[in-house]
C-alpha cells in the first residue's frame, strides 16, 4: 500500500439512538491489504461494519479511496464498491444458489458481464457451481457462507467487509473458507475487513488488525505484532 489508505477512518461515532457503541475509531486499510477487527463479545464490531456499509449512520470520517461516505445511504455506499456480508450471511433460504447470486447484481444490465462474474465466483467457489438448482436452504453452513460471499463478490466490490464468517463452522471448513477469501484478496485484489472471534485465523491471512474494546481501538499493529502482543494472546488466542 502507499500508506496513505484507501479506506481511511478518523474519530468515527456510532450507535442505536441513545446507545452510544463506537466512541470515536479512527484505522486505515490500505488498498489490496487484509485487516482484522478482533475484541470481546459487545466491543462493537459488528456496529463498526454497519457503519462502515451506511447500515448505521455516523459522525465522523469514513472515505473509500478518497471519496467521503460517511452519512451517505447503503446503496450509495454500495455503489462506491462496499459490500457487506452481515453475521448470519442473509442468504434467502428458499431461493437457489443461482438466484441468490443473481441478487447480488440486481442493480446491473450488462448480461454478458453477470454470467462472467457467476462464472468469477463459481471459480472461487467450485462446490456452488455443483449446487446451482438447489435451495439456499438446503446448504450446509459453510456453504451458505460461501453463498454469501459469492453474492457480495457478484457487485465487484473494491472494499468486502465480513462479519463473523466462521460463526457456527467446524474448524475444517473455516479454514477452506479463510483460504478462499486470501486467494478472492490476491486474485481480485479486493480489499477485506474482517471481524473474527477466531483471532488465530483471522490473523494468519490479515496484514494488519486492529483490537477493539467497548467501542475503542485500544491496540493497532501488523498481523505478526499483535500476535505477539502478550495481552492479545491472553484474551484472544488462548496461551495461558
Ligand atoms: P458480538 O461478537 O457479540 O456480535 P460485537 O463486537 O460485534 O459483538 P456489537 O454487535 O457491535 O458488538 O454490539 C455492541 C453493542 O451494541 C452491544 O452492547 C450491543 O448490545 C449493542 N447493540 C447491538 N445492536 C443493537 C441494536 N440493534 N440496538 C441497540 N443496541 C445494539
Amino acid at each position: 500500500g502507499d500508506g496513505q489508505g484507501f479506506l481511511v477512518v478518523e474519530d468515527l461515532h456510532a450507535g442505536y439512538g441513545a446507545v452510544r457503541v463506537l466512541h470515536g475509531v479512527s484505522l486505515r486499510v490500505d488498498e489490496g491489504d487484509i485487516c482484522a477487527i478482533l475484541g470481546p463479545n459487545g466491543a462493537g464490531k459488528t456496529t463498526l461494519l454497519r457503519a462502515l456499509c451506511g447500515m448505521l449512520r455516523g459522525q465522523g470520517t469514513v472515505r473509500l479511496g478518497g471519496v467521503p461516505l460517511t452519512g451517505r445511504p447503503p446503496d450509495a455506499v454500495a455503489r462506491r464498491g462496499v459490500a457487506h456480508v452481515p453475521e448470519g450471511r442473509g442468504t434467502f433460504m428458499p431461493l437457489t444458489v443461482e438466484e441468490n447470486l443473481r441478487l447480488g447484481a440486481y442493480a446491473r444490465r450488462d448480461r454478458a458481464g453477470v454470467q462472467a462474474d457467476l462464472e468469477r465466483v463459481y471459480g472461487h467457489f467450485p462446490v456452488l457451481k455443483e449446487r446451482v438448482k438447489q435451495a439456499a436452504g438446503s446448504l450446509s453452513g459453510g456453504e451458505q457462507q460461501m453463498l454469501a460471499i459469492g453474492r457480495a463478490l457478484m457487485s465487484r466490490p473494491r472494499l468486502l467487509l465480513l462479519d463473523e464468517p466462521s460463526l457456527g463452522l467446524a474448524p475444517m471448513v473455516t479454514r477452506e473458507l479463510f483460504g478462499i477469501v486470501r486467494s478472492i484478496n490476491q486474485e481480485e485484489r479486493t480489499t477485506v475487513v474482517v471481524v473474527e472471534q477466531n483471532a488465530h485465523l483471522a490473523l494468519d491471512i490479515a496484514a494488519q488488525a486492529h483490537v477493539l474494546e467497548s467501542g475503542r481501538i485500544v491496540l493497532s499493529g501488523s498481523a505478526a505484532e499483535i500476535r505477539a502482543d502478550e495481552q492479545v494472546a491472553q484474551a484472544y488466542l488462548g496461551y495461558r
